[in-house]
């Protein structure tokens, strides 16, 4: 006989996030469904970019992508999120079923505004973690919980998570996801990317080869 499939979410918990509203949105890549997200306990807001029939019994590609003003919109070449995303979209577009939650904790939750004092301090030769410390942020302010409620709410549980950050994929399956895979996002970078990335593997402990 089979096992009967674990409850997801595990818990009988409410939600944190309310859905909005969907629509259709086409893009270069391909054919997309954008969804709109409120948590009901502060006024972040969530977009969600996904594709094909979500199921909870099918492992699926999905990305939690924090945004980055400077590199998703303008092409800035200090970080790799913007050919992140693009590469996540264009998995999810070739498999044709996946979901990318973006989620709206510019500069890991410090908001562009410090973002850009932290870049000021770089220019002056801090890192990236340094830069933080010096403004008095937390390296890392953001938090996944919402993240993973939307992906429930989607109707996931198996999960194909395309990340390097260890932190979210911990995160994932503390909140009661099923993360059956890691799948690596790794682009050819050029510097200064590439010593923001060394920073992110040896002081953040991101998986990068
Ligand atoms: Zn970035």
């Amino acid at each position: 006989m089979l096992e009967p499939e674990p409850k997801c979410p595990p818990e009988p918990e409410p939600l944190t996030v309310e859905h909005i509203a969907t629509a259709k949105l086409p893009t270069a890549i391909g054919e997309f469904l954008i969804s709109g997200y409120r948590s009901t306990n502060s006024n972040e807001e969530f977009v969600v970019l996904h594709k094909g029939e979500m199921r909870p019994d099918i492992p699926t590609l999905v990305r939690i992508h924090s945004q980055c003003l400077t590199g998703d919109v303008f092409g800035s070449v200090k970080c790799d999120c913007g050919p992140q995303l693009e590469q996540a979209m264009r998995m999810i577009e070739a498999e044709g079923r996946g979901a990318i939650v973006y989620q709206q904790q510019e500069g890991r939750g410090i908001g562009i505004i410090n973002k850009i004092r932290a870049y000021a301090l770089q220019d002056e030769g801090a890192d990236t973690v340094e830069a933080n410390e010096k403004l008095g942020f937390a390296v890392d302010a953001r938090s996944y919980r919402q993240c993973a409620e939307i992906l429930f709410d989607l109707g996931l549980c198996k999960v194909r998570v395309m990340s390097n950050n260890p932190d979210k994929l911990k995160a994932l399956e503390e909140a009661g996801l099923n993360v059956v895979e890691r799948i690596p996002i790794e682009i050819d970078t050029q510097e200064p990317a590439a010593h923001y990335l060394r920073t992110k593997k040896e002081k953040l402990g991101h998986l990068l080869s």
